[in-house]
């Protein structure tokens, strides 16, 4: 396995996507020269984005978090999340007006909002509701008491045939080191499983989030898809997403993937990236 120096692999590139879990941030905060190794980048003048499936909250709450832990230089605008892809599916695809009924945070409303329609927390939609449902949206594992909202969530979907979203398909993300926790996605798939359904799904590896970050791009100037690096540390979202959009890609091995598994769960997957970094900040 051929280890390269990221700050030798990047500068071939004009745009960088970034994952964030586990490329430029951990479950206890933010990787150590992340911040250095951004504003190099831009004093390099290539561009960053930051293509995440955290549908938990805004762009603008997103690039809050980081102004917290001193990243001023992370804006909203540098940030593309799989709930904004959702948004676009809701505004296409939804009667305006609708009301939508949800599973996670509030700070999540605002892509239903966007949307022209109506947020109504999942644990207080009644049968009587079914029938002014546009769509059910499953957002994040977090933000409602677990066992009776699954449950009531299970019944409004099995009660109703308006389109189910997943704003985020992940199946696990890192608590700890080592540890995992559910995320949406699994709770999606087990509903899609005993509902018998058919859910429509938004972010890594679905090559929707990558195509409207090549276009925010392109609307500013033209870039081509060669002149753009996906660094991610999962092979099965980031790389695959990366390798099927047609970009080149950099498995890093700061987080899901670690160097001692990292050469057989590519010759098992057989998705294989471009570039193998240690990190972002090697
Ligand atoms: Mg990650």
């Amino acid at each position: 396995m051929n280890i390269v120096k990221f700050k030798e692999v990047v500068q071939q590139y004009k745009v960088v996507f970034f994952d964030a879990y586990g490329v430029l941030k951990k479950h206890d905060g933010m990787i150590e020269g992340v911040k250095e190794m951004l504003h190099f980048l831009k004093d390099e003048g290539i561009e960053f984005y930051i293509i995440t499936n955290d549908a938990s909250r805004s762009t603008e709450l997103l690039a809050a978090n980081y102004h917290k832990a001193g990243i001023d230089i992370i804006q909203a605008d540098n940030l593309v999340s799989s709930a904004v892809m959702s948004m676009e599916f809701l505004k296409e695809n939804i009667q305006p007006g609708s009301s939508v009924a949800y599973l996670g945070r509030e700070t999540s409303e605002f892509f239903i909002k966007g949307a022209d329609l109506i947020p109504v927390r999942i644990e207080n939609v009644e049968r009587k509701d079914y029938n002014t449902l546009g769509a059910v949206m499953l957002f994040d594992d977090g933000g409602y008491d677990f066992h009776p909202t699954i449950n009531k969530t299970l019944n409004v979907i099995r009660g109703t045939d308006v389109p189910v979203v997943v704003a985020n398909p992940d199946l696990v993300y890192p608590v700890s080191d080592g540890e995992t926790a559910i995320a949406i996605g699994s709770i999606a798939n087990m509903f899609e499983a005993v509902a018998n359904r058919k859910f429509f799904r938004f972010g890594k590896p679905d090559v929707a989030v990558f195509k409207y970050a090549f276009d925010t791009v392109n609307a500013k100037r033209k870039v081509a898809k060669r002149d753009i690096l996906m660094v991610g540390d999962t092979l099965a979202t980031d790389i695959l997403g990366g390798n099927n959009f047609g970009v080149d890609t950099a498995l890093v091995l700061s987080g899901s993937t670690i160097e001692k598994q990292a050469e057989h769960m590519i010759a098992d997957s057989g998705i294989i990236p471009t570039h193998i970094c240690n990190s972002v900040v090697d």
